[in-house]
């Protein structure tokens, strides 16, 4: 398989979404999670207050590329504070529906400690705080080797500008999010087609180690239909330097879905689409070296694993 796509220089390294672990979800057995080699049980860890409140944290691993679902399970008190990786979140026992956090251990993530922190709030008053300690293991993505046009591997300068033009509209992009959870019941796949769980793949570029592969590829003829993962609204729907023709779907509470590479867009930026309604065709547009789908998925700015999406349950 010689797929070049998306190669990714360090886009907008000064951006700081604030979110080094961000959130999200889902459920869906297919053949190709056993591809993946990531097939198993989904964790599931309950933390039970004196309170009396329950959370439950969900994930596969927790490693680079992996996300984690908080559910506050059994809610009590009125208030629910989570805090993580400098960052903090807020639920409301009165608040809306459901009642989850999503956080992406972004591709990158190093190994280590992590503490999640639990506070839990009635008529003003903080009734218990918890800390829980996740351990983040380390995870060895396979090497691929490819020798390809230096083209591809160092972008026109006259293309320079508008490479960064395009870095700061998705680091935009990806920095806001729908309070609100706009998906509905399971994610499913965007195509049929041979799928490579090729995510987090190290990318050696005429023997120098260029970027990751921070999505899947799905191989499909061009001009195959290319379908919405879960429902949500249209984020972005252009042309750009890298990805070629892109549609980017914003699910809620942090949860982004992209499809790259398409021959023709058909949504437009602000839309709403249902799970598996047809956003565009497949292609090979963009820097790519043949039809296929780099489908790829992320928590805000963290980058994990599309098919974690089609394997965890809410
Ligand atoms: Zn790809």
């Amino acid at each position: 398989m010689n797929k070049l796509d998306f190669i990714k220089p360090d886009r907008n390294p000064g951006h700081k979404p604030g979110l080094p672990f961000n959130v999200l979800v889902f459920l869906l057995a297919t053949s190709f999670i056993f591809l993946a080699g990531q097939a198993g049980a989904v964790e599931r860890r309950t933390v039970e207050a004196r309170t009396g409140d329950v959370f439950e944290i969900r994930y596969r691993q927790l490693q680079p590329g992996e996300p984690l679902i908080i559910y506050w399970a059994r809610p009590v008190s009125e208030n629910a504070g989570i805090f993580i990786g400098g960052s903090s979140y807020w639920l409301k026992k009165d608040g809306h529906e459901p009642k989850f956090l999503l956080l992406g251990l972004d591709v990158m993530t190093r190994p280590g400690e992590l503490t999640l922190e639990l506070e839990l709030w009635s008529g003003g008053q903080l009734e218990e705080k918890l800390a829980v300690s996740l351990e983040i293991t380390g995870r060895e993505f396979p090497r691929k080797k490819l020798t390809v046009d230096q083209k591809y591997v160092t972008p026109p300068r006259e293309m320079l500008a508008r490479i960064k033009r395009e870095s700061e509209l998705l680091a935009m992009v990806y920095s806001t999010s729908s309070q609100d959870w706009l998906a509905e019941g399971p994610f499913v796949l965007p195509c049929e087609g041979n799928l490579y769980p090729n995510f987090g793949q190290q990318r050696v570029y005429n023997n120098v180690p260029r970027s990751v592969h921070t999505g899947v590829d799905i191989a499909v003829p061009a001009g195959h239909p290319i379908k919405a993962t879960n429902s949500g609204r249209v984020v972005l729907a252009s042309d750009l330097y890298y990805s070629g023709k892109t549609v980017i779907i914003d699910h809620g509470l942090g949860l982004f879905s992209s499809y790259s590479h398409l021959s023709k867009l058909l949504v437009r930026r602000g839309e709403m689409v249902k799970t598996g309604q047809v956003v565009g065709l497949a292609g090979s547009t963009g820097l790519s070296t043949g039809p296929h789908l780099h489908w790829a998925v992320r928590v805000y700015e963290a980058r994990i694993d599309p098919l974690s999406l089609i394997e965890l349950g809410f």
